[in-house]
This record gives structure tokens, sequence and C-alpha cells, in this order.
């Protein structure tokens, strides 16, 4: 089976979409223009932010009907709205691909991104582990039947609880205890780093670390560290504390489907609940997804109504399509190549005397410490973006230039190997962002002191690495029979 993003039949996709943008712009011709200038705009960018990626035209026009028109509050076969049928269909089929292709006992596939998936984990878990046990102890079922006083209780209870965490600086994500996020809020959070001089996870020192804190859940995941994650290792640390351990797998969910990671890297055997986006290395639709152990099943299944509202049905019919897509052989092949692509970039900084955090990847994450070239992350990104080379800025572990400026920049592979690139493009992708690099300087304020924001790139820089990168882009096209 070949990749569903290059091979849908160009003649059926060209004149659906043709004649999709001429209805579009029949009641608002910006909104089309736009559309078309947004595809125009991706295909000629090297598109290297590690937590996008490129939908089939199977999973984006899934995405584009009536669904949408329908209200479905509740779960399957239990609805809070009448004329639900289909969309019980549409979850169902979702849900059951969610299960065959993780292996998983539970799948809910109602989260409309990957923080609504993490606060529904989040509160699952507080029902499950707090306020079910807290019910019964007072004797009863239902906490409307609790008093006043009990009620308050009950309430400073499940916001008193502890939450462990990775730190955003050291990779982890905002909904993972950061204190300006609602989960550094609702709970009393704590984070875990990355070893300051390997930019490695240290598991003792996390073991020690929820030693001490005794967190209710520990989380693990991540968005930004280049390396792969022991969860079995995760569990243990979490079995010894009587923790919950949440995985949170946004960002590598397309390595776990397509079985790069197995054994102690596949979370799904190990975590008692799997927090999931479905539009990063998984290429679908815009959305979250749930994961859970059989334990867990009916806490999850309470998304609706404690934290979300009626559910996307669009979406959920599109997590179906990319699920289905994801459990073709073709897809491991595909995930193969984002960690072989991730290595040749990898490589290609490393031969060119540039640092990398943690010194490689063995996931889909690089992480190029620019410090080297006298650069913040923040001129770097904003170099790299002149020359047509998206990519963002992240911080590096203790952070000399802090969590604004920065000092790295985050790549990622699952996008441009949609578009077919492999080991040697990758490795030109390399030499072009050092080009831009060692061709930046850092600029000045108007006081006349070094800026960490304005940055001056050499003449002629840009125009040279948009040539060169058209060349890789043109030989790889973005959804090649799409005609717009
Ligand atoms: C991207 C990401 C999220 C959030 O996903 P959204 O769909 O943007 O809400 C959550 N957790 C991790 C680890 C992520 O990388």
């Amino acid at each position: 089976m070949s990749d569903p993003v290059s091979s849908a039949s160009s003649s059926l996709v060209s004149s659906a979409y043709q004649q999709a943008l001429e209805v579009i712009s029949s009641v608002e011709p910006r909104i089309a223009d736009a559309t078309r200038q947004e595809l125009a705009d991706q295909r000629a960018s090297l598109k290297l932010i590690a937590s996008e990626n490129y939908a089939s035209p199977a999973v984006l026009m899934t995405m584009g009907t009536w669904f949408s028109d329908k209200y479905a509050e509740g779960t399957i076969g239990h609805r809070f709205y009448a004329g639900c049928q289909n969309v019980d269909t549409v979850e169902s089929i979702a849900a059951e691909h969610a299960r065959e292709l993780f292996g998983a006992e539970y799948a809910y596939v109602q989260p409309h991104s990957g923080i609504d998936a993490n606060l529904t984990a989040y509160w699952a878990i507080l029902a499950h582990r707090v306020e079910g046990p807290w019910l019964e102890n007072a004797g009863v079922k239902n906490m409307n039947d609790l008093s006043e006083a009990d009620w308050e209780k009950l309430r400073a209870d499940l916001g008193n609880q502890r939450l462990l965490g990775m730190s955003l600086d050291a990779g982890g994500h905002l909904t993972h205890g950061f204190r300006p996020n609602i989960s550094g809020k609702m709970f009393h959070q704590n984070q875990y780093g990355t070893d300051p001089e390997t930019g490695l996870l240290d598991y003792d020192a996390l073991r020690a670390k929820a030693k001490e804190f005794k967190p209710l859940i520990l989380v693990a995941g991540y968005s930004a560290y280049p390396r792969r994650v022991n969860f079995a290792k995760m569990r243990e640390i979490a079995d010894e504390v009587g923790a919950t351990l949440m995985v949170d797998m946004a960002h590598f969910a397309g390595l776990v489907a397509g079985k790069v990671f197995t054994g102690d890297e596949d979370p799904v055997p190990h975590a008692h609940v799997v927090t999931s986006t479905s539009h990063k290395s998984l290429r679908g639709p815009r959305g979250g997804f749930i994961l859970a152990t059989e334990d867990y099943s009916a806490s999850v299944d309470r998304g609706c109504p404690m934290v979300l509202g009626g559910p996307l049905s669009h979406v959920m019919a599109a997590k179906a399509v990319a699920f289905a897509e994801a459990r073709q052989d073709s897809f491991r092949g595909y995930a193969q190549q984002i960690a072989d692509n991730a290595k040749s970039l990898a490589d290609g900084f490393l031969s060119r005397g540039a640092n990398l955090v943690t010194g490689g990847t063995d996931n889909h994450i690089v992480l190029l410490d620019v410090t080297s070239f006298g650069l913040t992350g923040r001129q770097a990104e904003s170099a790299l973006l002149d020359a047509g080379v998206v990519t963002n800025r992240n911080s590096v572990p203790a952070d000399p230039n802090g969590a604004w400026y920065t000092s790295g920049i985050r790549l990622g592979t699952p996008a441009l190997t949609t578009r077919g690139f492999g080991h040697d493009e990758f490795d030109r992708v390399a030499e072009l962002i050092v080009h831009v690099l060692q061709n930046t300087q850092p600029g000045t304020t108007k006081a006349g002191e070094p800026s960490k924001a304005s940055y001056v790139l050499a003449d002629g820089v840009a125009d040279k690495v948009k040539d060169a990168s058209a060349e890789l882009l043109d030989k790889n096209p973005l959804y090649p029979g799409l005609n717009l």
C-alpha cells in the first residue's frame, strides 16, 4: 500500500478542492484566497516544526462535512441529544482503530486537542483516585448528595493533590505542571528536569524526587526532548510511590503507532493513562485522544460533561480515517523513516561542528544549541525564516537566555518525511541551516547594546538558501496530484 498523503487519486482530489474553493469563494473570496495561499506557502517552505505534519487528503476531506453540525454530548449509545446514531458509528470506529493500533484496553477519542486530552485525563484520575474513595468513605454515591461542608472538604482535597511532571525548559509541556498553566495551579506541582551536563533524563534523580514529593500523578512525555524514554522504569517509579503514571505521547504517537518505540519505550503497556494529539507525528486531524487501562475507563468516559462539551464529530470521523491509515503497513515504513531522518539531520549538524542538546537524537526531534554561532534562539529562528526555513526557538537546559529569547532551535522530521525527504535531503537541510547561522550576526539595540532579538543576515544568503531549498522541495512535492 503506498503512502496515503502522496498517492490519493490526483484528478479526484484536484477537482474536489477546486470546486470546494469555488463554493467558499462565492461567499467570502478572501478566505478562499487565503486557503490557496496557505497551500502555496506550505509547499514552498522547509517545514521543520517538530509538532507539524501534512495530513492525507482523505483525512482533510473527512473534516469538511455535516458531522460538524451535530451535537452529541455523552458517550457512545448514551447521548444527551437525539439522533446520534451516525455519530455513534463514527466514534465507535475511531475508538476501535485506536485500541487496535496501540494495543490499548480502552480509547476515548472525544478530546478536541492535546490540552483537552490532558485536562480530561487529570480530572479522570482525580475522580478515580480521590473523588471515588472519598464518596465511598462518606457513604454517598453521588456528590450532589454531599452536604455543603463535605463538598467544600472534597473540593479542597481534589485541589491539593500533587503532580510531578517534566519541566518546560527540559522539554516538558506547559500542561505538565508549568506554573502559569492551569495544571500548575490546579495541582500542588513539582517538576523534574534533565542532567545539566548531558541533557539526558536522570532516572535516579527522578526516583529520589518522586520519593520525597510523593505525587498522586507522575507525568512522562515531552515536546522538546530529543531522546527516547524508558516507560517501564517510569512505571516502576510511579509504583514505588503509589502514583498514577500518565504518559503524554502527543509528540511521538506516530513513532508508537509505527512500532519504532516498542518494549520499554512503548508507553501503552506501562502507563495507566496515555494522552495524545492526533495531528503531530501521527499525521491525523487536529485533535486529541486518551488511551487507558480498563480500570480507568469509566472515569475517562466522563470527559463530557466533566471537562468537555459536544464532541467534534467531523474530527472524530477524521481520526478514524487517520488511525486506519496508521494501521497500514506503509505507516511503519514512514515512522521508521522519521527516526532515520532525524539521525541524518543530527549527523549533518555534528559533522559540520554544530552542538546538539544530548549530542544527538533517537526520536524525531533535533535540538540545535545555537550559542556557538553567537546567536539566541530568537535570532536564529528569524534568520532561518527569512531563508524559508520554518523552525521554532526552544530553551536548552539551564538556558542562559531564558524562555523568551532561548538558546536553541527545535527541529523535527515528520513533515518533510511525509514529503519524501530521506538521508541526502536532510543532510543538505543541515548544511543550509548551518550556512544561514554562520552568516547571521547579532544586531544591536538603539542604545548600542548587544540585542537578543535583532540580527543581520549577510546579503544574498536568504535567496541562495531559498533556491537550494526549492530544488529539494520541487523534487519532493506536497500533495503532488493536487492541482491548485
Ligand atoms: C502539542 C502538545 C500538547 C498540546 O496539544 P494541542 O493540540 O496543541 O492542545 C500537549 N502535550 C504535549 C506533550 C504536546 O507536545
